[in-house]
C-alpha cells in the first residue's frame, strides 16, 4: 500500500539501462503530440472558415495553443513538463473545437483519444493534468450552456444549437462515463508504476545474485579468479601507498586427482569445502583467500614488513592440513604444497607474483610436497631451461639420444636374476645423462611422452629378443606406462604390432601402470588391460600403496603382479624388532588375491632380509644392482 501511494505521487523509478530507450521514447512521443496539435489547428482553420466564411477564429483560436507548444518543444521536449503542457494544449482545443460549433460528442472521442495517447508517456502526472482539464472543460462548458454566455466575443453557436436540460443531463452521464475510464487508465498507471518497480527491484536482485555468482566460486563460496585480480589490484594500491609488503601464496592439495578419481567428486567437493573452512579458520582475518581451480587456492597476506613475519602463519597451515580429515566417512590424510611469491621484493607486476607464486608450488611439490617454498630468480631460470629442454626434445628423438636402461629383478628364494625394469634415460648431447624424473613430467605435459612411448615399447621388445638370442629366454622385462599413453594413445594397438613383428613371447613383456591410471576411467581402463593381458603381456602395478586404490577394485583388474613403492621400503627399520603395519599388510593383500609381489628400492641387506622372511617374491633395488646400460645388463647375465 505504503509503496503503490509512493509511486503514485513519485514518478516511477525507471531501470537505468531503460532510461535512455525511455527519454528517447519521449522524444519521439512529444513529435507526435505536436504534429497531432497541427493537424488540429489545421482542422479549426478549415472548418470554421466553412462555418463562418473567414478563416480568422479557428487560425488564432489554433496559433495560440500551438504555437507555443512549438516554442516550447524546442526548449522542454523529452521533459515532464512538456507533457503536462501538451495535456493542456490538447484540452484547450476542445474547448475551442466547443466554441465555434465544431461538434460536441466528437469532441468526447477527441478527449478519450488525447488521453490515452497521453498514457504513451507512462507517467501519471500529464495524466492527471489532463484529467484536471476534463473536468475543467466540463466546468467551462455547462457554464456556457446554462448561461448562456460567449467567450472572446465570438458568435455563440450553442445558443441556436438549442440547449436544453435534458442535454445537460447528457452531458453529465459522458462527464460520468469519461471520469470512469479516466479512472480506470490512471489505475493501469499505477499498476504499470508498481509493476516497473517490483520489476525493477527484481533487475537490482538479480544483478547482485550475478555480481556474486560471476565474483565468487559456488562450490566453496570464496572468491574466484576475476574477484582476485580486482581485489589484488586494491591491495597492491595499499601497500604501495603505505610502503608495505603483500604475499601471494599459491596453494595445491597434494594428490587430490587420487581422491576425486578413487573416492568420487562427491568426496572430492566436500573436501574442497573443509579445505576452505580450514583456510579461513587459519589465517589472519583480513587475508584474502580465493579459489582458482580445482584444487588450486590463492592466499594473500598482506601489511607486513618483512617475509619471515609469515613464516608462522604457513606452518600453522601446513600442521593443519596434515590432520586427519573424516569426509563422507572416510577418514583421509591430506597436506598441501605452497609457492609464495613477495611483493615488491620478487616483482610489482601482479600477473608476475601469480607466476612467480605458481613456480614456487612446483619446486614445493617436487621437493616431496607436503611443503612450501619461496620464489627465487634461480627457480625461474631453471623454469626456462625446463622450456628449453621440451622444445629440445624432438630434436633428441631423432637424434637417438633416448635410451634404456635395465634394472634387473631378483628372484627372493634363489636370488637369480629372473628379469629387469626397463627406465629410459636421455643421453643430452651437452647436459649429459638426464634421469626421467626431469623429463618425463615434461614429455607428459606436451604429449611427446607418446612418442617415446612407442620407442620404450619397440626399443624394449628389440632388447629382449636380443636377449634371447643370446640365450636369456626366460627374462620377463616390464617397462612403464604413462597416463597419457592410456588415455589418448594405441597403447594396445602398440604393443600388439611390437609383438607380431619382434615375435617375442608376450609372457616375456609386462608393462607397469600405477595406481593413479588405473583409477581414471575406470570402465575403459579395465576393458584395455583385458585385451592388452589377452595378448598375453603381464600387468604390474607401480607404486603401489601411495594411491587410493580398494580391494574391491583390485579384483575386478586382470593385475599380475603388485610392486610395493619403495617409501614402505624405507620404512623398514634396522635393529629394531616392529612391524610394518602397511608393508605386512600389501604383502598379506597380494597373497590373498593370488598375485605376486615385487619390493623396489631395496638398498640395504636388512631390508632385503626383513621381506625374505615375510614372503615377498621378487626384488628390485640398488642392494642387487642400479639401473644399468643394456650391455652391461648383458654382461651381468653372463657372469
Ligand atoms: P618407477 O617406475 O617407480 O621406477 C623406479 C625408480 O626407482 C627408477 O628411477 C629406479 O632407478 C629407482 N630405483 C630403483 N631401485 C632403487 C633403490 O634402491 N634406491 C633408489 N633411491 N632408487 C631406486 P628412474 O629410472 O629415475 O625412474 C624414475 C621414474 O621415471 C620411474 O619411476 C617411472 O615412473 C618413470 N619412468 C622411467 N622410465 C620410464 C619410461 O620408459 N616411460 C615412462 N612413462 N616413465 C618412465
Ligand atoms: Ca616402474
Ligand atoms: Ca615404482
Amino acid at each position: 500500500m505504503n509503496n503503490t501511494f509512493k509511486t503514485f505521487f513519485k514518478c516511477p523509478t525507471i531501470p537505468q539501462y531503460a532510461e535512455l530507450s525511455i527519454n528517447l521514447f519521449n522524444i519521439k512521443a512529444d513529435k507526435v503530440m505536436l504534429w497531432l496539435l497541427i493537424v488540429q489547428w489545421f482542422i479549426a482553420t478549415f472548418i470554421t472558415s466553412i462555418a463562418y466564411d473567414t478563416y480568422i477564429y479557428g487560425f488564432f483560436s489554433g496559433a495560440l495553443i500551438v504555437l507555443p507548444m512549438l516554442f516550447l518543444y524546442k526548449y522542454l521536449k523529452g521533459d515532464r513538463y512538456y507533457r503536462i503542457f501538451i495535456a493542456i494544449a490538447l484540452m484547450l482545443f476542445s474547448i475551442v473545437y466547443i466554441q465555434q460549433y465544431l461538434g460536441r460528442i466528437e469532441m468526447h472521442f477527441y478527449i478519450f483519444i488525447a488521453m490515452a495517447i497521453l498514457t504513451l508517456y507512462k507517467d501519471i502526472v500529464p495524466l492527471l493534468v489532463a484529467a484536471a482539464v476534463t473536468i475543467l472543460h466540463h466546468l467551462i462548458f455547462n457554464y456556457l450552456q446554462l448561461y448562456e454566455v460567449s467567450l472572446f466575443d465570438m458568435p455563440v453557436m450553442i445558443f441556436n444549437y438549442g440547449c436544453g436540460f435534458d442535454i445537460v443531463v447528457l452531458h453529465a452521464v459522458f462527464v460520468i462515463i469519461e471520469l470512469l475510464v479516466l479512472g480506470y487508465i490512471i489505475r493501469l498507471q499505477v499498476e504499470h508504476s508498481v509493476d516497473l518497480n517490483t520489476t525493477q527491484s527484481r533487475v537490482n536482485e538479480l544483478n547482485s545474485e550475478l555480481k556474486y555468482t560471476s565474483s565468487h566460486d559456488m562450490l566453496t563460496g570464496l572468491p574466484n579468479r576475476i574477484n582476485l585480480h580486482e581485489q589484488l589490484q586494491n591491495i597492491k594500491n595499499f601497500s604501495e601507498t603505505n610502503n608495505k609488503r603483500f604475499a601471494l601464496i599459491f596453494l595445491d592439495l597434494d594428490h587430490f586427482k587420487n581422491i576425486n578419481d578413487t573416492l568420487g567428486h562427491d568426496v572430492g567437493d566436500a573436501l574442497l569445502k573443509t579445505v576452505a573452512n580450514i583456510l579461513t579458520a587459519s589465517l589472519p582475518k583480513e587475508s584474502l583467500i580465493a579459489r582458482i581451480g580445482g584444487d588450486e587456492f590463492i592466499l594473500v597476506i598482506s601489511n607486513f614488513e618483512d617475509p619471515s613475519e609469515i613464516l608462522p602463519i604457513i606452518n600453522i597451515l601446513l600442521q593443519e592440513f596434515r590432520n586427519e580429515l573424516l569426509i563422507k566417512g572416510y577418514s583421509l590424510r591430506l597436506s598441501a604444497s605452497m609457492g609464495i611469491s613477495i611483493y615488491p621484493n620478487d616483482s610489482t607486476n601482479i600477473k608476475e607474483l601469480m607466476k612467480y607464486s605458481d613456480i614456487a608450488m612446483y619446486k614445493a611439490k617436487s621437493d616431496g610436497r607436503d611443503n612450501f617454498s619461496f620464489f627465487t630468480q634461480s627457480l625461474n631460470n631453471k623454469i626456462h631451461q625446463e622450456v628449453d629442454l621440451i622444445n629440445d626434445m624432438q630434436r633428441a628423438y631423432y637424434d637417438h639420444e633416448f635410451e634404456l636402461y635395465y634394472q634387473p629383478k631378483v628372484d627372493v628364494k634363489t636370488q637369480m636374476i629372473i628379469g629387469a625394469e626397463a627406465l629410459i634415460r636421455w643421453n643430452h648431447k651437452t647436459q649429459g645423462m638426464i634421469g626421467p624424473n626431469i623429463f618425463i613430467v615434461l614429455a607428459e605435459s606436451t604429449g611427446f611422452i607418446l612418442s617415446l612411448g612407442k620407442f620404450v615399447i619397440q626399443q624394449s621388445t628389440k632388447d629382449i629378443k636380443e636377449f634371447n638370442f643370446l640365450g636369456f629366454e626366460n627374462l620377463k622385462i616390464s617397462i612403464n606406462v604413462s597416463t597419457r599413453q592410456f588415455q589418448n594413445g594405441d597403447l594396445y594397438t602398440d604393443l600388439k604390432n611390437a609383438m607380431q613383428q619382434s615375435e617375442i613371447n608376450p609372457k616375456q613383456l609386462g608393462i607397469e601402470i600405477t595406481e593413479s591410471i588405473m583409477m581414471q576411467h575406470v570402465g575403459k581402463t579395465i576393458a584395455t588391460l583385458k585385451s592388452i593381458k589377452d595378448l598375453g603381456i603381464s600387468i604390474y602395478i607401480d607404486d603401489f600403496g601411495t594411491g587410493y586404490s580398494s580391494l574391491a577394485y583390485l579384483k575386478s583388474f586382470p593385475i599380475d603382479t603388485l610392486k610395493i613403492d619403495k617409501t614402505f621400503v624405507d620404512d623398514i627399520c634396522e635393529n629394531e624388532n616392529n612391524d610394518e603395519i602397511i608393508l605386512n599388510t600389501i604383502l598379506a593383500m597380494g597373497k590373498s588375491l593370488g598375485l605376486k609381489v615385487i619390493a623396489e628400492g631395496v638398498e640395504k641387506k636388512y631390508q632385503f632380509e626383513y621381506l625374505k622372511e615375510k614372503g615377498c617374491d621378487i626384488i628390485q633395488g640398488y642392494y642387487f644392482a642400479k639401473p644399468m646400460k643394456k650391455e652391461d645388463f648383458i654382461a651381468l647375465l653372463q657372469k
